[in-house]
């Protein structure tokens, strides 16, 4: 059953953010340094500005056209919004004035696309590069061993900065794998910020979910994206 009361959502960011305390605590981390956010697929405006409420400040974005339908809808004040989805190229002009960052980039020309539309509205956009860490058939991203070269790449677009990495991991139901690909993410990302010139703005790693994010958090994670846990069992129509 998806939990739909108010109270509930309240309930869920609470224990989620005290959970995200702890996990940056046991790790010798401030928990400062990790942002909760929710991730709003299929989760109606209404809701979404319940977890606003509750103290989120960060919303997860994965499809344009479900975002454009909600983004008017959304109590925006002191919130920031990342789109954290497949991005198709055509899509971009319609996000570019919505989001302040996209975790999804995965190839050249999309990163083009980007450059283009950020610079038609004369903003420079932060990206992520999105890392198939698992080397999945099923899931975007560049392989880590193209990822520096890659990130050298991006220096050449201007409206474009890169800011670090994201990863959807394979789902692992076991902890100590789970840090694998973690760990393998966090070293990823000293290693770009060690073979990029302009490197003191790469310090995001975007990597845990519901089901991960403690791990996530013991190996550098400073945004975990959280959907199931905040807002219940996804219902897909
Ligand atoms: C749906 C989604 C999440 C959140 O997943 P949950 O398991 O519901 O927390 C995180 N990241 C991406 C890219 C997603 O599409």
């Amino acid at each position: 059953m998806k939990e739909k009361s108010s109270s509930s959502i309240a309930e869920n960011i609470k224990r989620l953010q005290d959970e995200i305390a702890e996990a940056a605590i046991q790790a010798g981390r401030d928990p400062k340094e990790v942002t909760l956010m929710a991730v709003t697929k299929t989760v109606p405006a209404e809701e979404v500005n319940l977890a606003i409420d509750s103290g989120i400040t960060l919303l997860g974005e994965n499809r344009a056209q479900e975002l454009e339908s909600k983004f008017l809808a959304y109590d925006k004040e002191g919130v920031d919004i990342h789109f954290i989805g497949h991005m198709q190229s055509n899509k971009v002009r319609h996000i570019v004035d919505k989001v302040t960052m996209i975790h999804s980039v995965d190839r050249i020309s999309l990163v083009k696309e980007i450059d283009k539309r950020a610079r038609a509205i004369d903003t420079v956009m932060d990206v992520l590069l999105q890392v198939n860490i698992g080397e999945e058939e099923s899931k975007s991203g560049v392989l880590a061993k193209e990822a520096v070269d890659f990130s050298k790449r991006l220096q050449e677009y201007p409206n474009l900065r890169l800011r670090g990495l994201m990863a959807i991991p394979p789902w692992v139901d076991n902890q100590n794998q789970q840090e694998h690909y973690f760990s393998k993410m966090n070293e990823l990302l000293v290693d770009i910020q060690a073979k990029n010139r302009d490197n003191k703005s790469i310090d995001v790693l975007s990597t845990g979910m519901s089901g991960d994010f403690i791990a996530a958090i013991k190996h550098g994670a400073t945004i975990v994206r959280i959907g199931t846990a905040i807002f219940g069992e996804r219902e897909y129509s």
